[in-house]
């Protein structure tokens, strides 16, 4: 699939073609992998096209850049407008949004300090990120030969573009082997995570993730599935996780805003539960979808509307929190 292009990219305050939305070649991030980034879904909803989760999104995304040492020349609520801005610009109602900050053009050395820190947007229309029935039939993963970055070489709670030299290696891995997705283990040897999404056990009521000390990115869809987990009335435990609890559980799911939540139905060819999407990961995807389609009050304000957030006025709306 050729990429859908988009009628403009925000780039450092401006809108511009998308055609003209371009880098130089002797940008830092080009040599060094230096940006941070997001990955924020907003969906065609009955009230209009909606942004899920925007302000945990923005303040992770700021987060990953303090980690970093970043300057950025925009403040959380100027970048939270952007977004919004970018979106209704694209005439869009369902789309996936990418903000990324970048160091730009300046100068080439290891040393990031002297360059600038650059900001774009872009949107643009994307499917179901691991195939069309991969929500309700699941998909089949491997456990990668390759470990999750170790705690001390990078940051896994910064979401930075340098991480995803690993998650590479991961899905490509899985992928020439005919697995939809691979599952990194940490260097401990426990369960990570995908090389694009949080993972879960379910076992009997409980829901089984792996801890931020397991070297994962603290997944915006993982907090909702553990919120939506509790409010289901099941157990909830962030705990580590050896490999082959993995086989062993009645069911397993990824969570991620590309992935949303997609049940994994064989890991290493061993089959998980019955081979097919479980009743609880089908609960929490009702869950899930239930909130994204409106068929439920947004009892945590996880929905921006669009077109109520209006031209570069609205600002910070709801709560700031990343709950
Ligand atoms: N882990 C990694 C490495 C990811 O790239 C992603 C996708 N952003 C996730 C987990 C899931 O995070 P989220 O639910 O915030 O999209």
């Amino acid at each position: 699939m050729t990429f859908p292009k988009s009628d403009v990219v925000w780039m450092n305050g401006k809108l511009v073609p998308w055609d003209d939305a371009t880098i130089h070649v002797g940008s830092h991030v080009i040599h060094y992998g230096s940006s941070v980034f997001e990955g924020i879904r907003c969906y065609a909803t009955p009230m209009g096209p909606a942004v899920f989760r925007l302000d945990a999104h923005n303040e992770r995304l700021f987060g990953s850049a303090k980690i970093y040492r970043m300057d950025v020349p925009y403040s959380e609520t100027e970048l939270r407008q952007a977004i919004l801005d970018t979106v209704a610009a694209n005439k869009q109602d369902a789309c996936y949004i990418r903000p990324v900050i970048y160091r730009g053009y300046e100068q080439l050395g290891v040393n990031p300090f002297p360059c600038p820190v650059d900001v774009f947007i872009m949107t643009w229309d994307w499917g179901r990120y691991l195939g069309e029935d991969a929500l309700e039939a699941g998909v089949d993963a491997c456990v990668s030969t390759w470990n999750r970055i170790a705690p001390n070489t990078m940051p896994s709670m910064a979401k930075s573009s340098a991480n995803y030299a690993n998650a590479q290696l991961v899905k490509m891995e899985a992928v020439v082997s005919g697995y939809a997705e691979g599952i990194a283990l940490d260097v401990e040897g426990h369960v990570s995570e995908g090389s694009a999404q949080n993972v879960f056990l379910v076992k009997k009521d409980t829901l089984i993730t792996p801890p931020l000390v397991s070297s994962v990115l603290p997944g915006i869809t993982r907090d909702t599935a553990l919120e939506l987990g509790r409010k289901l009335g099941l157990s909830v435990r962030e705990e580590r996780v050896p490999r082959e609890a993995l086989y062993l559980a009645d069911e397993v799911f990824f969570t991620g805003t590309a992935a949303e939540i997609t049940p994994v139905r064989s890991i290493d060819k061993i089959t998980i539960g019955s081979g097919k999407r479980g009743p609880v990961t089908e609960r929490l995807q009702k869950a899930f979808f239930d909130v994204i389609e409106c068929r439920v009050p947004d009892e945590h304000g996880w929905l921006t509307f669009v077109r109520e957030a209006g031209a570069a006025t609205a600002g910070a709306a709801r709560s700031t929190s990343a709950g």
